[in-house]
């Protein structure tokens, strides 16, 4: 066992599914031209007044509900200031301390084992806008179209011990805010970010070590690599009986490494204060109950349902529900055919396959689940077989086509004409004299070069059962 003890607790930003910006009716739209989507309240000019946007303390009390927080009726929000050219306010408007939610509460499971992480808080705020830095024409440009975006920011606290298990509380913090609908989850585009405090201990101290917090990890796969960079990093500092120090660190993906970029003396001093622009939020108990009455099954349920209903095992559960739109896809597929463990192993195969090759996810591709379902039906009728059902799965995601008008179309449809099959037979019987005396002298593992010659000649679309009989009939 290690000397060492890592601690780590992670701040979570995540974007809300809104249609306009937290405090302006500007639109949300990723991808839009610079400055597109920017007014006078979210680029900062004097004399604007904020109007909430009714649907940011709907969609944090969501979370905060799925988390189990308490949900505060009365949160206040404070202005963090700060200067950087992409904060035009020269303030972040944040809550701090009174946030939304409170208290709350996440289970997650690592190597069988289940461990409870606690959420310290989650309250709303604005996003900043982009600065963009071209080399090309040696100048800086600001793209406000962040600038007012709903975020809530998720802390919890420093209960993980592993950066496994950070991962596992990223991934399911992840997947309840997609079941949710407050979040598309997407980290490529910034809508779900996160920032790892790491500190280590020497194992049984009490105290917590001196934390560095990480930042620009945009990944689940990077947050794993920083997190075990950062953990052996602080050890070397402490065995070479040095101390680590309070900073800020940056992750670089392509190096692999955190380097400091400031330290603690650097810090901010953000002097919040409440805006007084902004009134407190205040929630209902009929608002909360209406909301509460509003929450779609999540992912534990999820899962434990798909278990209970489809008989799925632990692995296929837990694959196919991480990802919302994954496990919408399977039970629509197995609506459509009746068979979930085929599907389950369908996706899991072939789905995956084709879904990581093109790095997308499934609601990105062609083939809609009736189409997986109807595949799923026409291996199981013989209609043609799993080989060939594999062959054109890559075709059938790409085109959306559906199956059965695909197989026949493309004449890919199984023989299982007993007379066309015994031709293909009795030929590879006759040209192949030898191996048939081998095979009756006790080499009868040759079947299957048998069936290798058949389906050569059939072009794969025999039906394997028939060939097998036919051919220990005849080879006796
Ligand atoms: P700040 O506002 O400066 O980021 P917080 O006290 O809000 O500081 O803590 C932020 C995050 O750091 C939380 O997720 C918390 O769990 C985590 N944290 C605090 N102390 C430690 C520590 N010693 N080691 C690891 N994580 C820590
Ligand atoms: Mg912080
Ligand atoms: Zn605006």
């Amino acid at each position: 066992m290690p000397r060492y003890e890592p601690v780590i607790g992670l701040e979570v930003h995540a974007q809300l599914r809104t249609q306009s910006k937290i405090f302006c009716g500007c639109s949300t739209r990723f991808g839009a031209d610079p400055n597109e989507n920017v007014c006078a309240v979210c680029s900062g000019m004097p004399g604007v007044l904020p109007v909430l946007n009714a649907k940011a303390p709907e969609f944090a009390a969501k979370a905060g509900m799925a988390l189990g927080c308490r949900i505060n009726p009365d949160s206040v929000f404070a202005r963090k200031n700060y200067f950087y050219p992409d904060l035009p306010k020269g303030y972040q408007i944040s809550q701090f301390e009174t946030p939304i939610c409170e208290h709350g509460r996440l289970d997650i499971t690592v190597n069988g084992q289940t461990r409870r992480i606690g959420i310290t808080r989650i309250h709303m705020e604005d996003d900043a806008g982009k600065n963009i830095h071209s080399a090309g024409d040696n100048a800086s440009y600001v793209d406000l179209n962040r600038s007012g975006v709903p975020l809530i920011e998720i802390v919890s606290d420093p209960d993980m011990r592993s950066a496994e298990e950070a991962v596992a509380y990223l991934k399911a913090l992840h997947a309840i805010v997609v079941y949710l609908g407050i979040c598309d989850g997407n980290m490529e585009e910034g809508s779900f970010r996160c920032d790892a405090n790491v500190s280590i201990r020497p194992r049984g101290q009490q105290e917590f070590g001196t934390r560095a917090e990480l930042k620009n990890l945009n990944s689940f796969r990077n947050v794993q690599r920083a997190i075990e960079y950062e953990i052996a990093r602080q050890q070397d500092v402490l065995e070479d009986g040095d101390a680590v120090v309070q900073e800020t660190r940056l992750y670089d993906a392509v190096k692999n490494v955190t380097v400091s970029m400031r330290g603690k003396e650097e810090a901010h001093d953000y002097r919040y204060f409440p805006d007084p622009d902004l009134m407190p939020v205040r929630i209902a108990e009929a608002d909360l109950a209406r909301w509460r009455a509003d929450l779609p099954e999540l992912p534990q349920a999820r899962r434990a349902r798909l278990m209970e209903q489809h008989g799925l095992s632990d692995q296929d559960a837990d694959v196919l529900t991480a990802d919302k739109a994954l496990a919408d896809f399977f039970e629509a597929a197995t609506a459509a055919c009746g068979q979930p463990k085929k599907v389950a192993n369908l996706m899991q195969g072939a789905l995956l396959r084709e879904l990581n090759q093109r790095a997308v996810t499934v609601d990105a591709i062609a083939m809609r689940p009736e189409a997986l379902g109807e595949l799923v039906r026409i291996v199981e009728a013989g209609l043609i077989s799993a080989k060939i059902a594999n062959d054109i799965f890559g075709e059938l995601v790409e085109t959306g086509a559906m199956p059965e008008a695909f197989v026949k179309e493309r004449g890919l449809v199984q023989i299982s004409d007993t007379s066309a099959i015994e031709t293909a037979v009795d030929e590879a019987i006759a040209e192949n004299p030898a191996e048939v005396e081998a095979y009756k002298g006790g080499k009868t593992k040759l079947i299957s070069f048998f069936m290798g010659q058949i389906m050569r000649k059939t072009k794969g679309k025999a039906n394997p059962a028939l060939v097998t009989e036919l051919l220990q009939k005849k080879l006796g």
